[in-house]
């Protein structure tokens, strides 16, 4: 028989992303729901090496669906990096009465919260927050959907200056790692090349594609590239090489930065985050422990949170394809 869960602490952890708010009102609510206790933990780990605890009840997480951020807020903790800050969160959630830990934020948090279960035997839970979609065992984490809803907003809004002054446009999106906004939002915003850390385009074939494009009768056009794109030139450094080749471009750069992390949820954000909530909360009244909550084939799965951590998302190729011919 598993142990029976009184008491959950829920937190958000890493990088913030829109869809947390929505996961964190899920969470509570399914534990009031089965009358659990629940209680918000401020600030990440770092919060819980402080003992930084509020109780929630339902009503506490009214009007939050709709808000980026994290009313939680967010932290990044060297302490809880350390055994002794590790023992002191333990020490905190004890005292509190918590016994199981949802934790949402990306795999960092997983691989803390891993170590937090090896070391104490506390059940936790991950749900996956991140922008970048770059956990394994999800085809969606939270906030991904709205970044690129963020993301093909603006590069319209690009697309009509590039358009009226006949300019290149080069794009900069996050992605340090993986190119899932800048080869989903490029697709989705029409752009005429996308760059991605996981393929080399090629500075040559980047030049023939810009020329071939002008050839064929396009006055204006739009490169989305990713933080990490593998050519291994930052977006600056990618203008002043096309503009020394081909001279006849003027290029302008627009880095989007953070403002892709913020931002109402859109709907399918605040659907999976409720859907992820309910199912982190009930997995631990089963007596679960160490997965993550996921969305596969558009059902919510469970994949160990190891594997979550571990595993390497890929680029669908069919999606690079398609790019290709969108860019004709
Ligand atoms: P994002 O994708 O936005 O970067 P993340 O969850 O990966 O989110 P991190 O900063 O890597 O963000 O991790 C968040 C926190 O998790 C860290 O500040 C730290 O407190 C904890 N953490 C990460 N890695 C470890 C680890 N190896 N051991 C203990 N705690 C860790």
């Amino acid at each position: 028989m598993p142990k029976t869960i009184k008491k959950v602490g829920v937190l958000t952890s890493g990088g913030d992303s829109p869809g947390m708010n929505a996961a964190i009102r899920s969470v509570v609510r399914t534990c009031a729901y089965h009358n659990i206790e629940c209680i918000g933990i401020y600030r990440g780990y770092q919060g819980m090496i402080e003992g930084d605890f509020k109780e929630m009840g339902p009503r506490s997480v009214n009007n939050i669906v709709n808000k980026g951020g994290t009313v939680l807020k967010s932290a990044r903790s060297l302490e809880f990096r350390t055994p002794e800050g590790r023992i002191k969160a333990h020490e905190n959630l004890v005292k509190a009465g918590i016994d199981a830990l949802v934790v949402i934020g990306g795999d960092g948090s997983f691989t803390g919260a891993l170590l937090f279960n090896s070391e104490f035997n506390f059940p936790v839970m991950g749900i996956p927050g991140t922008i970048d979609n770059d956990i394994f065992g999800t085809s969606h984490t939270l906030g991904y959907d709205t970044a690129l809803n963020t993301v093909v907003d603006v590069i319209d809004k690009i697309r009509d200056t590039a358009s009226s002054h006949n300019r290149l446009f080069f794009v900069e999106v996050m992605g340090r790692d993986a190119g899932h906004i800048a080869l989903n939002a490029g697709i989705g915003a029409g752009a005429e090349e996308i760059l991605i850390p996981e393929e080399d385009l090629g500075l040559d074939r980047l030049l023939e594609s810009l020329q071939k494009s002008k050839a064929s009768g396009k006055s204006s056009s739009i490169v989305v590239i990713a933080e990490g794109d593998k050519i291994g030139k930052n977006v600056f450094e990618l203008k002043d090489y096309v503009e020394a080749n081909l001279p006849e471009y003027d290029v302008r750069v627009s880095v989007l930065g953070h403002m892709q992390r913020g931002g109402s949820p859109s709907c399918f954000d605040r659907v999976l985050a409720s859907r992820l909530g309910v199912k982190a909360v009930e997995s631990l009244i089963e007596g679960k422990s160490n997965y993550m909550v996921g969305l596969q084939n558009d059902k919510i799965s469970l994949t160990p949170l190891e594997q979550a951590i571990k595993g390497k998302t890929e680029i669908d190729r069919e999606l690079l394809r398609v790019s290709e011919i969108m860019s004709t």
